[in-house]
């Protein structure tokens, strides 16, 4: 049983956020060139100045489709990261699935943001020694060919975000879908390139009798970076990311978009308004 707040419909479709645990990130990091006294009302940090953030994945089941947006950090990930960044993933995203009666092979498409460990990190799973399979036998993995490329043969700034060795088996096991820009993953559901996080980042929309869901991924981390200059110092473009913000916001309050976040602890969903030259979030009631 999911939590009631945890769940929502947005007219054919059934969206969950799982999240695949929690990690620590230094507060400074996540919020850019804007300093502490304002950053800290919004997210309190703990001694060593870091918040605690959700490692968010949402399961989108529609007609004839289970959806599954981002796979955390995994039940295989490196020690190095766990250490570094608190990792606790109990009970997981895999436990999660199970406990709502969803088995790796229901799973029929499995979408990434981009490829930084903590948002692909259980697309595969141990086989082996220093093997890798796909954790979700029957499903595609739909990524931008240009996040593949970059993921594969990452730029030296980025490197530490990225492992290649545990990408590598989807493209041989012929499940990987390498989408060209803003693609139609299933009828009413859109992979939308918001570049910023990294140059082939993508977001996620699903519309159905009127309504519609966006899925920020990287671009708008939690709901305290709602305000355009709340930028993440680990954004490779941040003018970009600017601007990107800004087109989306407009249309999600025009079209009064559900909205959810990648690292969000607290809210699973929510809406936005904007007031005077600034946005606000409005939490989704459970
Ligand atoms: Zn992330």
């Amino acid at each position: 049983m999911t939590a009631p707040g945890e769940r929502l419909e947005i007219g054919e479709f059934e969206i969950t956020r799982l999240t695949d645990g929690t990690f620590l990130v230094d507060g400074g990091a996540m919020f850019g060139v804007v300093p502490r006294t304002l950053w800290e009302k919004r997210a309190a940090p703990d001694r060593e100045n870091r918040i605690t953030l959700a490692l968010n994945c949402y399961l989108i089941r529609g007609p004839g489709a289970t959806i599954l947006v981002e796979t955390g950090v995994g039940p295989d990930v490196d020690r190095r990261y766990i250490d570094f960044y608190t990792v606790r993933r109990e009970p997981g995203l895999f436990a999660l699935l199970e406990g709502m009666g969803i088995g790796p092979e229901s799973v029929d498409v499995v979408v990434n943001s981009h490829l930084h460990f903590d948002h692909c990190g259980g697309n595969t799973v141990r086989s082996g020694e220093k093997e890798w399979r796909p954790a979700f036998p029957r499903a595609r993995y739909a990524v931008q060919s240009g996040e593949w490329e970059q993921a594969l043969h990452p730029v030296e700034r980025d490197k530490p975000s990225y492992v290649p060795a545990r990408l590598k088996p989807l493209e041989k096991s012929g499940a990987l879908d390498l989408l060209e820009g803003n693609s139609v993953i299933r009828e009413g559901v859109e992979a939308v390139v918001v570049p910023g996080h990294t140059a082939f980042h993508q977001g996620l929309k699903v519309t159905s009798r009127g309504r519609a869901f966006f899925y920020f991924g990287d671009t708008v981390p939690t709901s305290a970076h709602i305000d355009l200059s709340y930028i993440m110092s680990y954004d490779l473009f941040p003018v970009e990311t600017f601007n990107q913000k800004k087109k989306l916001y407009e249309r999600a309050v025009a079209e009064e978009w559900v909205i959810a976040f990648s690292h969000d602890l607290r809210h699973a969903f929510g809406t936005m308004r904007k007031a005077g030259h600034r946005y606000e979030f409005i939490p989704l009631a459970a």
